[in-house]
Order: C-alpha cells, then structure tokens, then sequence
C-alpha cells in the first residue's frame, strides 16, 4: 500500500495552496467587515479563478470544467476551506446533476456555468420539508407541452448571484414523480420572498424564492421525471465529500493558528503550551484531526478510482461529513478556548471558523440523517463498507 501523493496531485495541492492564500485569504476582512464582497472586488476574483484554472473544477473537460476526479476536488477543496466568510464558494462548481443535462440544455446553462458567465443555485428545501424531502409542495403541472410550477423555496445558497435554479417539485404533487427542472431566475412568478440573515458570514446569500405560476417548456426537465432524488442524491455524494474536505482545512487551521498563538503567549510566566491543560487540547485536535483526513482520503480515493457501487460510496459519504463536520466542530471549539479573549474578536480566523463550521453539522443533511443513512447500509449490507479494506 503506498499512500503518498502522485506529484500530479501534490503539484495540484500547492496551486490550489496558493490560490487561496493570494486570492481567497485577502478578502476575508472585507467580506466580515461588509457582510460580503463589493462587485468590483467579486468579479477580480472570478477572473483569478478562471486565471488559476480553477473554473468548474467538478465537471468534465468536454463540458468545459477542469475534469478533476473526486480525489482531486478534495485536495483543491481542503486547501479553499480554510478561508473564512465561505470564500471557497467563489470558484465556480456547477452542480453535478447538470452533468446528465441534454446536449441542448449543456449549451444554454452547464458550458455557460463552466465559463463563468452563469450560475446555478439547487433549491430542494421548503418550509415543511427539510431532512424528509418526500415532504416537499412544490409542484409542476403539464401545460401544454411544458410546465408550470408553483411552491416556496427556502435557504437557497447564492441564490442572489445565480441566474438559474435548480428546482426539485413533484410532478403533480407526487412524491414518485420527484424531477428535477431547470428555471431561469429572471423568469415572470420567480420571487425573492427575503433574504434572512444567518449566524456565518458567507459571501453569498440564501434567500427564500417563491414560484407563482413559473412556465417552462418541455425542454426544462432534467434528467427524467421521476429521477429527482436519484440527481439529488448525486448531489448530496459529492458535497457530502467536499464538506468533508473544507471543514478538515478550516479545522487544520485552526490548529495552526492555536499551535503558534499558545507558543507565543506567556501567562504564569511559560507559553501557555506549556500548561498541560492547553498542550492536551492541542493534542486532541491534532489526533482526531489526523484520523478525519485519512478517512477523507480513503473515501475520496475510493470514489475516485470507482468499483465501488454507488450505494456503498454514497454510505461512506455519510460517514466522511459526520465524522469531518463534527471533528472540525470539536477542533474549533478547542482553538477558541486556546486563544481566549482573543478567540472572541471577529478579526480573528478562528472565531469566523467557529461560527462558520456550525452549519456543516446541518446542511446537507445533519449528523442525524448522516447517522440514519449509516444505519441504513449497517443494516442492509452489514458493517463491511466501514470496517472492510478495498482489497484490488
Ligand atoms: C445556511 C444554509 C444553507 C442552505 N443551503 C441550501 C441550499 O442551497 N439548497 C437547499 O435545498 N437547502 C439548503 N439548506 C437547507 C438544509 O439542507 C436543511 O436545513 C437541512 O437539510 C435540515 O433541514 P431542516 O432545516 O428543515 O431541519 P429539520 O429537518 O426540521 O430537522 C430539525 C432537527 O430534527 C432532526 N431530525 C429530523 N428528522 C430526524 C429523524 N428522522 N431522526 C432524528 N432526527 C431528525 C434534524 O437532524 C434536526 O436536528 C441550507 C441550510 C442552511 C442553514
């Protein structure tokens, strides 16, 4: 078994390195100060993404992404997490259900979305359905050979910045029709209701959208009827893992940060890594920090190379997020403690990180569902995917 990085790979984690260090990190006081970036500031660092090569680093070279594997993004995404004001989300990935669009409906939103030029947004939450999305109300209707769609979408991430939505409705109201349709944000019936504000600073919005009798052609379902959990799903893998990817770096971070401020200040007349209390958190953080990454890596690894079946990889996913979220949750936690008064001041990383991470325990489904869909393969397939070693 040999674990080391490709020096393809290697060179990939420096570049991805030294992007957020020259792009991403510059922008974190103004994106805390502001509550977001100014335009001018957001479009130089959309050029820098598509300068660094790192436009639409999920989706395949044909399509005009970067046709990183699994593995790759998380390498990339590690090093993006560990800016603050969720700066990562900058760069561009198009959801990875566009991935099964129609030659045509390629040309009009996911190649336009590789390049920059638009953006997507996946809107699956509603008011009454959250972790249960059988519960979900909004519905499409056949009027004439399209569409109309009616419902109430909620914490619809950059949802401000994208120009079309994804949005997952039940053909006619039934839940086995889940589909998922394509809709563009200017449309006539497509709403801001409001813009909440949330505990994160983060550099785009999550507003809540209303659909009023929003028509579309036939043209605009993706995929298939009936196949929205099935992309939605897609979906939820992917991020799953790349939640996985930014909380590790966000979490390294903090360890960092904790390591040199413990070294440098001096009370009861020794660095304060010197009192076992603070060594022992850092020791903490440190282990718990070593096991999520490599269980990040195996996962990604495996994902990557396949032969693994969907079923299994997208019940590893669950583990990754569970694990990487809540171990990012302990590690900031530690770093604020370790940095004292300090640890409270919103110009300090770690005190972003602590609010930032807290949601990477919610959305994309909560550590209870991650732990629901846990049980589910323990219970279906045993505890193999877990406790076993890929062999070839
Ligand atoms: C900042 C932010 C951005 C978001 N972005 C998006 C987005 O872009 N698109 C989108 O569609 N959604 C988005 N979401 C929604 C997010 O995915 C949901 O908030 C999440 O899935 C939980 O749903 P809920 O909030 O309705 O909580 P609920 O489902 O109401 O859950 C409430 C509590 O009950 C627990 N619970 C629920 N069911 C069970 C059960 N069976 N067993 C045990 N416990 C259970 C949950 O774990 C949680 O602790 C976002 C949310 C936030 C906060």
């Amino acid at each position: 078994m040999d674990i080391r990085l490709a020096p393809e790979d290697a060179e990939l984690r420096s570049r991805a390195r030294a992007f957020c260090e020259q792009v991403l990190m510059p922008l974190e006081n103004e994106c805390e100060e502001h509550d977001g970036l100014t335009p001018e500031s957001l479009e130089r660092a959309k050029a820098q993404v598509l300068e660094h090569g790192f436009a639409a680093i999920n989706h395949a070279s044909r399509d005009g992404g970067r046709g990183y594997d699994v593995f790759q993004q998380v390498l990339i995404e590690e090093e993006w997490g560990k800016a603050t004001g969720a700066l990562w989300d900058i760069p561009w990935r198009p959801s990875i259900p566009l991935a099964v669009a129609t030659e045509a409906q390629k040309d009009e939103y996911l190649r336009p979305a590789c390049r920059g030029e638009r953006r997507d947004c996946y809107a699956i939450t509603e008011e009454g359905a959250g972790s249960d999305p059988t519960m979900v109300r909004t519905t499409a209707v056949r009027d004439g050979d399209g569409w109309v769609l009616n419902g109430t979408k909620w914490h619809v991430t950059s949802g401000d910045v994208a120009d079309f939505l994804l949005v997952h409705a039940h053909v006619d109201g039934d839940p086995a029709k889940a589909t998922v349709f394509l809709v563009d944000r200017d449309l006539p019936g497509v709403r801001v209701v409001r813009t909440p504000r949330y505990m994160h600073t983060f550099v785009f919005e999550h507003p809540i959208f209303a659909l009023e009798d929003v028509r579309v052609g036939p043209d605009k379902v993706l995929g298939e009827v009936g196949q929205g959990y099935e992309l939605t799903k897609d979906w939820f893998v992917e991020e799953r893992i790349m939640i996985g990817a930014r909380t590790v770096g966000a979490a390294a971070r903090a360890l960092d940060l904790s390591l040199a401020f413990a070294s440098d200040r001096v009370q009861f007349g020794r660095p304060i890594v010197e009192h076992q209390a603070i060594g022992f958190m850092l020791a903490d953080m440190a282990a718990e920090l070593m096991a999520a990454k490599s269980m990040l890596y195996r996962v990604a690894w495996q994902a990557a190379r396949g032969g693994t079946p969907r079923k299994e990889v997208h019940a590893l996913a669950s583990a990754v997020k569970l694990v990487c979220s809540e171990t990012a949750g302990r590690v900031v936690d530690k770093a604020v403690q370790i940095h004292g008064g300090r640890g409270y001041m919103r110009e300090q990383p770690v005190e972003r990180l602590y609010r930032e991470l807290r949601v990477d325990r919610i959305w994309e489904g909560t550590s209870e569902i991650q732990r629901m869909v846990i049980g589910n393969e323990l219970r279906k397939r045993g505890a193999g995917a877990y406790t076993g070693w890929p062999e070839t």
